[in-house]
């Protein structure tokens, strides 16, 4: 709200302030801008993230020209008020040069991986069962994909048991990956099992 905009350390910066910018969906870190008051009011108005450019010194609607904009989830600022970090989710790539994130050579973190990989596999619904081997899954039904994880999931045990850890890493990914194509197949996310945990834990 406004008292807590009021509240950020803009002295400190001369009322502009960092604002980095998360995909909400796979943790990537998408580009970092300046933020003035202005700025973060228009953003949560218009529910795209806005910045102060410092070069056009005017607001800047990222992706008013590209149509590449950032849908806003939620803005928060750090522990001394003197940065933002904007959660949202992209609409195509977010850098000018035509990449996902202005940190293009960065190693996408191993969570991260795991959000696209199923973002991947969730792209792979209305495609030809020839054209990949998740289409060709999807294709076969539930009850197929479910034996697949039932399987996958014997193996891993098995692996485990024998203490073959190459084998335990093999069977473990093939188990994950039948998972996310059960969980897509069956109109549930990864995001959803997490937070039956995030909810456990807490308790
Ligand atoms: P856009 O906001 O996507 O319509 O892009 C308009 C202009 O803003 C571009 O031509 C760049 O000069 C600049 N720009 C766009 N995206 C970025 C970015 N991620 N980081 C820095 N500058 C950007
Ligand atoms: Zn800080
Ligand atoms: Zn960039
Ligand atoms: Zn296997």
């Amino acid at each position: 709200n406004k008292q807590n905009v009021e509240q950020l350390a803009w002295q400190k910066m001369d009322n502009l302030l960092p604002c980095i910018v998360q995909d909400a969906a796979t943790g990537k870190v998408l580009m970092q801008g300046y933020m003035n008051i202005e700025a973060i009011e228009h953003t949560l108005e218009s529910r795209h993230v806005t910045f102060f450019s410092r070069s056009k010194q005017r607001l800047w609607t990222k992706g008013e020209t590209s149509g590449h904009t950032l849908d806003l989830v939620e803005l928060s600022a750090d522990c001394d008020k003197d940065a933002i970090l904007a959660l949202a989710h992209p609409n195509g790539p977010t850098c000018h040069m035509g990449t996902e994130t202005c940190w293009a050579d960065a190693k996408t973190p191993a969570i991260s991986f795991i959000a696209e990989l199923e973002q991947v596999i969730a792209s792979r619904k209305g495609a030809s069962p020839e054209s990949s081997y998740t289409a060709h899954l999807y294709s076969q039904g539930i009850k197929r994909i479910a034996q697949k994880v039932g399987e996958e999931g014997v193996e891993t045990a098995l692996a485990a048991t024998v203490k073959d850890l190459e084998e335990l890493k093999n069977e473990s990914a093939d188990l994950l990956y039948h998972l996310l194509v059960l969980l897509q197949a069956s109109e549930l996310s990864l995001s959803d099992v997490i937070e039956v945990l995030r909810a456990r834990h807490t308790k």
